[in-house]
């Protein structure tokens, strides 16, 4: 199966093992593809790769994966609202971002590339860093300077350079688009197939609550790679008949950093002057910005801004119950405050735990 790329700009179709990022109108690209999952050919396997039918690989090579995903849905309660939290933060890498990863490397791997550059807050470096040591790709990743240094430490012991870069994230987004130029730029923010990874979250979830999928799905945005994976999951799902209505799609950002907020009230984008406890979606500007707003006002969800405090009571509430998250993950769940009293008693609400606290030790430790 031959699949292609496709720019939402231009219209400009782009046969998908073409190792290019982006488009040449400077647009990112998606994939031209809507799979339908035949549920009576699953087979045993209870990881993401359970839903290789819809996938957009040739052939799935299982030395370069873990069995990962397939993480468990698990009952949990805040402020009196029963909600199921989503354990991604157990992923190989320990965090949501090994599906994309996944996804993304596996597909350099097919076109035969063998050095790739990522820029990265944190987490997706220990994913793509991981995927690359399994598949035996060098990995450059441009790191903005000051974030913790747990994750840099995990990215760089699996083998990948770090090049801690200052300034912005903007500044360290085109230092590692000019560091590209030799090798192919896998930006989890651009890459569509990092996408089609993520969806597997949702897949999961509508199995595991019988084929249904939740009224509420809260997630912490920063470039939108999970909550876009999600959308284009419940798509698949929704045109394949699976399922009848999506979740609303609950986007959480912290007040330090609100683009989507900011851009769905139609307000001009400001600019970051300090950063949130929540480093993991500190992204001032997201590649797929409207994108990520369409989704979410397709499904009557919200954006949701929540401050450090509000996510400081939330981390704890979450430890209390055994839940080692980190700040960024408790985002979301300080967001379920906000909407306690909307929630109705017969609607259900999944919280998606997207990061291990084990790499938050350093910040957690004031807090405890
Ligand atoms: C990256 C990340 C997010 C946000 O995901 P995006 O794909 O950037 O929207 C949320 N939580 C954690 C722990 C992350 O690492
Ligand atoms: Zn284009």
């Amino acid at each position: 199966m031959l699949f292609n790329y496709i720019c939402p700009e231009c219209g400009k179709v782009i046969p998908a093992d073409t190792p290019v990022w982006r488009c040449e109108c400077g647009s990112y690209l998606d994939l031209d593809y809507m799979p339908v999952l035949d549920r009576s050919r699953l087979p045993e396997e209870k990881s993401m790769w359970r839903y290789s039918q819809v996938l957009p690989l040739e052939n799935i090579n299982p030395a370069l994966s873990f069995r990962e995903g397939y993480t468990p849905l698990v009952p949990m309660e805040f402020w009196g609202v029963p909600v199921l939290g989503k354990l991604d933060y157990l992923m190989p890498s320990g965090s949501f971002k090994d599906r994309g990863a996944a996804l993304m490397i596996h597909k350099c791997h097919e076109m035969g590339i063998n050095e790739i550059v990522e820029d990265s807050s944190g987490n997706s470096a220990c994913a793509v860093a991981a995927y690359c040591a399994r598949a035996g790709i060098r990995a450059n990743i441009y790191m903005p300077a000051g974030n913790s240094s747990a994750k840099s430490i995990q990215a760089r012991a699996y083998g990948a350079t770090i090049h801690l870069i200052g300034g912005s994230r903007t500044d360290c987004a085109n230092a590692a688009i000019e560091g590209a130029k030799k090798s192919y730029y896998a930006a989890h923010a651009y890459n569509p197939f990092f996408l089609h990874g993520t969806k597997t979250v949702i897949y999961e979830i509508a199995e595991q609550m019988g084929w249904s999928v939740p009224d509420y799905y809260f997630t912490p945005v920063g470039s939108g790679s999970q909550l876009l994976g999600v959308y284009l999951g419940l798509k698949e799902m929704l045109n394949a008949g699976i399922i009848d209505k999506m979740p609303k799609l609950m986007a959480v950002q912290s007040n330090l950093c609100a683009p989507l907020k900011e851009f769905s009230e139609g307000r001009p984008l400001s600019t970051p002057v300090s950063q949130s406890i929540a480093e993991g979606i500190a992204i001032a500007r997201p590649v797929r910005l409207k994108q990520i707003i369409e989704a979410v006002k397709e499904t009557g969800g919200d954006f949701v801004i929540v401050d450090d405090t509000e996510i400081v009571e939330a981390l704890r509430l979450s430890f209390a119950q055994g839940f080692y998250i980190e700040p960024t993950s408790a985002a979301a769940v300080a967001a379920v405050k906000q909407y306690a009293g909307k929630i109705r008693q017969n609607e259900s609400v999944v919280v998606s735990l997207t990061g291990h606290g084990l790499k938050a030790s350093a910040k957690i430790e004031s807090l405890v």
